[in-house]
């Protein structure tokens, strides 16, 4: 199975702007092989990351068999190593690894899962992450929340961070799961703070409290907080997440597929956690690209709830009261209207 072609677009859809400076700037991979199969694949890194794979990984895979996902891999990753390794090109790498999964699960009439070695069919259980406050019609439909609290900012920080916490709580009743997201925002005395003040309210993770280069801040925080840290979405490959595993920066892992490097990636990370006894709860695990490792990789999986910046990948399942299942498709089973790669040679 030759790879003919080797094609990015970035899909300009109401809920996925074309800027690249932002996490939302999602892009579409197709890859083209002599039998006849496309796989698709979705990275990050938008209008950037879509030239980085025009220009440069295209013409490391052309003529390549795309059987070869690992020795592929470690080609991009090698041939960008002087600007990639994290960030951008790693984004845009993650799109092309799992167009070849794609194809990988479609030559073998299988999907994703199955050739990971796990079943589907199996309702996966998933949280829904909010920015706004949680309503009581959202508390019949999820089991599980998370909030975002970095934006509240006004008047005294951590009165208004405790508040919509309490108020989440009271809400959702004593059973249900509640995390909280800082999405970077905090110092490592306020995240302590918070999570005294918090602590009654029964919140089963802080994420990303602190910038993700700050190890010492985390060191001290896995050491301090009494409520469990999560974090990774901000980081990449395999190498990142031996990192905050050797040092237990983080007892939830949550690396995104899109962005981290692809499947190929996320499979050596659900490796390490495993090892270490963490969890992985990948960013966005409920979109069809991280829902087959989901599914097939952990024996206690949870599933973070998709974006409306994926709107352009269609054969997304839907979850229904709090819980998500796999179809039997082939690949990822995502369906992609070829029309939006018009243009793209
Ligand atoms: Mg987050």
């Amino acid at each position: 199975m030759k790879i003919t072609n080797v094609r990015a677009v970035q899909p300009e859809t109401p809920t996925s702007p074309p800027d690249w400076r932002t996490s939302l700037g999602q892009f579409l991979v197709a890859i083209d092989t002599d039998c006849g199969l496309t796989g698709y694949g979705v990275g990050g890194g938008g209008l950037a990351g879509v030239h980085v794979v025009r220009t440069v990984l295209r013409e490391l895979l052309l003529g390549e068999s795309a059987e070869n996902v690992k020795a592929l891999w470690t080609k991009m990753y090698d041939s960008t190593l002087a600007y990639g390794r994290k960030g951008l090109v790693i984004m845009a790498i993650s799109g092309v690894d799992l167009a070849l999964w794609d194809l990988r699960g479609k030559a073998a009439n299988l999907p994703v899962a199955r050739v990971l070695g796990g079943n589907i069919g199996e309702p996966i259980p998933t949280y829904t992450t909010l920015w706004s406050d949680i309503t009581p019609e959202m508390v019949a439909e999820h089991d599980a929340f998370k909030l975002h609290v970095e934006h509240r900012t006004d008047g005294d920080r951590l009165a208004a961070v405790v508040a919509a916490v309490r108020s989440a709580r009271e809400t959702i009743g004593p059973d249900r799961k509640l995390m909280i997201d800082a999405w970077m925002r905090w110092s490592l005395d306020f995240t302590l703070a918070v999570a005294d003040a918090i602590e009654p309210f029964g919140v089963d993770w802080i994420e990303e409290p602190l910038p993700p280069d700050d190890v010492r801040g985390y060191e001290e925080l896995s050491a301090r907080c009494p409520i469990a840290i999560a974090g990774g979405e901000h980081e990449f490959t395999a190498a990142g997440f031996e990192l905050i595993v050797s040092r237990r920066l983080h007892t939830i892992l949550q690396p995104d597929v899109c962005w981290c490097g692809g499947l190929t990636e996320l499979v050596k990370i659900y490796d390490l956690a495993k090892q270490a006894g963490l969890q992985v709860c990948p960013h966005r695990g409920a979109e069809i690209w991280g829902l087959h490792a989901v599914a097939a990789l952990d024996p206690t999986p949870l599933a973070e709830s998709g974006r409306p910046w994926m709107s352009f990948v269609g054969g997304q399942p839907e979850i229904t009261r709090g819980k998500i299942t796999l179809t039997d498709k082939p690949g990822f089973g995502a369906v992609i209207d070829e029309a939006l790669f018009e243009g793209c040679s």
